[in-house]
């Protein structure tokens, strides 16, 4: 059978689906992923983004880690494409439950979708690392390119971007997130190398999971479904089979 046709079978016939997304939904929208094809990590070292790094050797970490989430904050500008839309209608007509993101470029919810459990965080902040106190990024973003190396807050405390760095504990997010998982009867995966932990735990935890992802991943054997297809293409495809389904 179809893919596209198995895969709406299966989300009609659930009573909760949860979605887990990476970063491979957002590459039609402009920001590159880690690990795919052309992705960051062909281009910067992973350990530049380190909580180790922020800590220890804040200069490198803002000279070099800030351009890393520089490349997906140049998204600022970037648009939800037709998978973060599919998703919100789904999740706005009840066939879709929470979705959890590794994403921190904000697109599920720019896309209209409301229940979004960020287990990454998001870059739309940043905060000093003593006090606490909270700063959009973007003033974040301005004091590295005036020179503020590293940038700090008023009380001389370094600033640090309000996302999970690697090194970094995971905050009540993915609890919630282990949680949904949990209670729903399939997880679809969309968009995800799952080679980060924990996240790469909630198929484990899951009743079953289908993976939709351009490239195979070590999860493949073990799902119910496995499509190697573009997000945005599988998608629209899954959607209106979704609704034939339910036109009877
Ligand atoms: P990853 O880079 O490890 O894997 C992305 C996967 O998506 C790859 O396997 C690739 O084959 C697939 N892919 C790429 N384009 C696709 C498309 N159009 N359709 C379907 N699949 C596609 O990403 P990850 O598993 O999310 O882990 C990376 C971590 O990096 C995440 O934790 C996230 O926080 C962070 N990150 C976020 C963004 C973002 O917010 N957009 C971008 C880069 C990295």
């Amino acid at each position: 059978m179809n893919k596209a046709i198995e895969i709406a079978k299966n989300i009609a016939s659930s009573n909760k689906v949860a979605v887990l997304t990476g970063a491979g939904i957002s590459t039609e929208s402009g920001i590159p992923d880690f690990r795919g094809p052309g992705g960051l990590w062909q281009r910067f070292d992973p350990g530049l983004l380190s909580a180790d790094k922020l800590i220890n050797d804040p200069r490198n970490f803002y000279k070099k880690g800030m351009e890393v989430l520089g490349q997906i904050k140049k998204v600022k500008g970037a648009q939800p494409n037709k998978a973060h839309h599919v998703l919100a209608e789904l999740q706005d007509e009840k066939e879709i439950d929470w979705i959890i993101t590794q994403n921190i470029d904000g697109l599920h919810a720019k896309a209209g979708s409301t229940k979004v459990i960020e287990v990454h965080g998001n870059l739309d902040k940043g905060y000093c690392i003593v006090c606490g106190k909270k700063y959009d990024f973007t003033y974040i973003m301005d004091l590295v390119k005036k020179g503020s190396i590293p940038p700090r807050c008023d009380c001389g405390g370094v600033l640090r971007p309000d996302v999970v760095l690697f090194g970094d504990l995971l905050g009540t997010a993915y609890e919630r997130a282990a949680s949904e998982v949990r209670k729903s009867n399939l997880l679809l995966i969309i968009g995800s190398s799952l080679e980060v932990a924990p996240v790469n735990h909630l198929p484990d935890l899951s009743h079953k999971f289908i993976i939709i992802n351009r490239e195979p991943t070590v999860f493949d054997p073990d799902a119910l479904l496995v499509w190697h297809q573009k997000a945005g293409t599988a998608l629209l495809q899954v959607y209106e089979h979704i609704k034939k389904i339910k036109m009877g």
